[in-house]
C-alpha cells in the first residue's frame, strides 16, 4: 500500500521537525510505501531527519517551466536536488485557486518525470458533476489531458489519486461501490489509451476525508492501491496510528 500524507500549507520548518521527531519512533519500516508531501520550506530539514528511515519525501507542486524567469516558483530540478522523490500534480485546490489548467498540469507531469520525480496525479469530480452523473466523463477528460504525449513506460512513475472534490475535507466519502466503480473507470481509460497491462499495473489511490476510522475499510477495496491523506495526517501521532491500522 502507498500511504501519502499531504500537509498542505501547514507547519513551519520548526513544526515539521517536531512532527517528524514524533512520527519516527512510532513508525514501523517496510510495511507500506509512506510519503510525506511537505511545504517547500521544510524539505531540506525533512530530508536530513528522514535519513535512515524508508519514509519518502514529497512536494506539493512544481513549476510548469524548467528554469529562469518564473519569480516565486520552484522547478522539478530543484525538488530532485533536495532529495524529493514524489510530487503532487493536479490537486483540486491548485486547479481551483491557482488556475492549474489541463495544459499546465500536462507540462508539470512531463517536467516532473524528466527530473526523475514520481508524480501523484490527482483527479476527481465536483459535486455538480457527480449529481449530473458525469463522474466517469470528468475523470476520462482529466486523465487524457494530464497524460497526453506520455509513453506507456512512463506510467511506472505515475500514481493516480482519485479524489472527489466534494469529499476533500468534508467528512463525506463516496460509497465503497462508487470508489471501486470510479477507479475501474480510470483503469479503463488507461487500458484504452495505453494497454491492459498498464491499466492493471498503475497504482490508483483514494483520497478525500480518509481518517483513522475509515482508513482500513477503504484500503481493503479491490481497486484501491493506497490512500492520500490530508487532515488526518496533520497530527503525527494520529497519522502513525493510521499507518499501523492499514493492514493490507
Ligand atoms: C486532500 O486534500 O488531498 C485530502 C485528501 O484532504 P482530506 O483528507 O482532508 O480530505
Amino acid at each position: 500500500m502507498t500511504i501519502i500524507g499531504n500537509l498542505k500549507m501547514n507547519k513551519t520548518n520548526t513544526q515539521v521537525k517536531d512532527y517528524i521527531m514524533k512520527l519516527l519512533p512510532r513508525y514501523e519500516m517496510g510495511r507500506h510505501e509512506v510519503v510525506l508531501c511537505l511545504p517547500y520550506t521544510a524539505l531540506s530539514t525533512a530530508k536530513f531527519l528522514l535519513d535512515g528511515s524508508d519514509i519518502k519525501l514529497g512536494a506539493q507542486n512544481l513549476c510548469d517551466d524548467e528554469v529562469g524567469k518564473n519569480t516565486g516558483e520552484i522547478s522539478g530540478e530543484m525538488l530532485h536536488d533536495c532529495g524529493v522523490e514524489y510530487v503532487i500534480v493536479g490537486h483540486s485546490e491548485r486547479r481551483a485557486k491557482y488556475k492549474d489548467n489541463a495544459k499546465a498540469i500536462n507540462k508539470k507531469i512531463k517536467i516532473a518525470l524528466k527530473n526523475r520525480l514520481k508524480v501523484i496525479f490527482c483527479v476527481g469530480e465536483s459535486l455538480a458533476e457527480k449529481n449530473l452523473l458525469k463522474t466517469f466523463e470528468t475523470l476520462k477528460a482529466q486523465i487524457e489531458d494530464g497524460l497526453k504525449g506520455l509513453y506507456e513506460n512512463e506510467l511506472e512513475n505515475i500514481v493516480i489519486a482519485y479524489e472527489p472534490i466534494w469529499a476533500i475535507g468534508s467528512g463525506k466519502t463516496p460509497l465503497a461501490k462508487e470508489i471501486d466503480a470510479s477507479i475501474k473507470s480510470i483503469r479503463k481509460v488507461i487500458e484504452n489509451d495505453f494497454s491492459l497491462k498498464a491499466a492493471q499495473k498503475i497504482e490508483v489511490l483514494y483520497g478525500g476525508s480518509v481518517d483513522n476510522k475509515n482508513c482500513s475499510s477503504i484500503a481493503k477495496l479491490g481497486q484501491v492501491n493506497g490512500l492520500l491523506i490530508g487532515g488526518a495526517c496533520l497530527d503525527a501521532i494520529n497519522f502513525s496510528q493510521l499507518i499501523k491500522d492499514v493492514k493490507v
